[in-house]
């Protein structure tokens, strides 16, 4: 049979590879998939994966044989593993150049102050002194291997410092990675600034959203970010376009922001792979992120990122501390009958505790009103009904 399509190479096997899968479809792409264990959120829906690992260069040499384009579900394959496969003749998609400013916060902070972004301040520090001397209070965070607040120490300008700090300089012992140090930033809300890019060089700008975290994971997200100045709006898409563009970003790229209680947006993070605040688009925009994502890094034309409603909210599930509560297929008769515009989308994960397994979204005139519907519907499916308003 002739080829139908190329196919494109997913490294990595979460809940961002499978919500590529649905718009793959659509597309008539196929995606093969390497999957850190058999089972796992996206091997349940792309059949034509392997299990590996993704840190063996040789497996991912098997799994992107004859496939163009490779993309990722994480950041955590290593950067000479991809300069290899560019070598193999496989397009990169982001490339290793870009992609190291996703992996090493140390870096990124780096370029951002070389081209001019404003970013909280920060120096790399090797131990208590330094932390001292770059003053308190502050922030700790390992380079590299962090992901929803794990990796990040808050250090108080109070009695037991030290020994805050010290835990944050043994596991950079441990794991061979920096630690940089920030100012504790007085922020009014987070912010979120997602752009796509192609390699063509076309980009598309999502409106900013505002997002909650808690314990450092991503609990909410609002659909554009409520009363924010649109000068201030139009200011943080086009950081995250120059960012994009500078870094040679392919694909989606989220900047992750805090707007300060003083008007300026600073840059916290960012991300190179679909991301938590831009599940609102699946169902709040005309072209998902996870379809941009296809189409960038395809280099195929990029779709219209404009909203469809006029406040989309999303809310994440996370797994509650009882097991046996809050069996997510249960959930289903209740959420759907209340609010039959509520979409739903669940990632084939078990509930463990704090784990993310799924994610609501409720769109429409009314933000109160989304709120209210997206924030129920989690609360049922968490089985924790009753605290919902918190
Ligand atoms: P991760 O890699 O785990 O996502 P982040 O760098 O995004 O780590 O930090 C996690 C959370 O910690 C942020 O969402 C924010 O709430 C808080 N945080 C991070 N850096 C700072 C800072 N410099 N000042 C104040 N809060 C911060």
């Amino acid at each position: 049979m002739p080829e139908l399509a190329p196919t494109l190479a997913v490294i990595g096997g979460g809940q961002l590879a499978r919500m590529m899968a649905q718009p793959a479809i659509a597309l008539g792409l196929p995606l093969r998939l390497l999957a850190e264990a058999p089972g796992v959120s996206a091997a349940q829906v792309i059949p034509d994966h392997r299990v590996g690992d993704h840190r063996d260069l040789a497996t991912l040499r098997e799994v992107t044989a004859g496939c163009p384009v490779v993309t990722f579900d994480h950041e955590h394959v290593p950067t000479e593993h991809l300069h290899a496969l560019e070598a193999d003749g496989i397009a990169v998609r982001p490339g290793p150049d870009a992609l190291v400013h996703a992996q090493d916060k140390g870096v990124m902070r780096e370029r951002l102050a070389a081209l001019g972004v404003d970013c909280p301040r920060n120096a790399i520090v090797t131990g208590p002194a330094d932390v001292e001397a770059f003053g308190l209070p502050c922030v700790l965070k390992t380079t590299r291997g962090g992901y929803d607040g794990k990796g990040v120490w808050f250090v108080e300008d109070t009695a037991g410092w030290a020994e805050a700090c010290a835990e944050a300089f043994a596991v950079a012992e441990e794991t061979g990675v920096r630690i940089l140090a920030e100012e504790r930033v007085d922020f009014r809300r987070e912010l979120s600034a997602l752009v796509v890019r192609a390699p063509s060089g076309q980009a598309a700008a999502y409106p900013v959203v505002a997002s909650t975290q808690r314990d450092g994971i991503c609990h909410e997200v609002v659909a554009p970010a409520p009363d924010l100045d649109p000068d201030l709006a139009t200011h943080a898409q086009q950081v995250a376009l120059r960012i994009a563009g500078e870094l040679g970003v392919t694909g989606v790229l989220a900047v992750e922001l805090f707007e300060t209680t003083d008007g300026r947006v600073l840059v916290n993070e960012l991300a190179m792979r679909p991301h938590n605040t831009g599940h609102w688009t699946q169902d709040g925009a005309v072209t998902s992120q996870f379809e941009n994502h296809l189409r960038a890094v395809m280099d195929l034309p990029l779709g219209s990122p404009a909203p469809r409603a006029r406040w989309t909210v999303m809310v994440n599930i996370l797994g509650g501390p009882d097991p046996e509560v809050g069996r997510l297929w249960d959930g289903y008769p209740h959420a759907m009958a209340r609010d039959p515009q509520l979409r739903v989308h669940l990632y084939g994960k078990e509930p463990r505790p704090g784990r993310k397994v799924g994610h609501v979204n409720a769109y429409g005139e009314d933000l109160e009103d989304c709120l209210e519907r997206a924030r129920h519907a989690a609360a049922w499916f968490r089985g924790d009904l009753g605290n919902e308003s918190e």
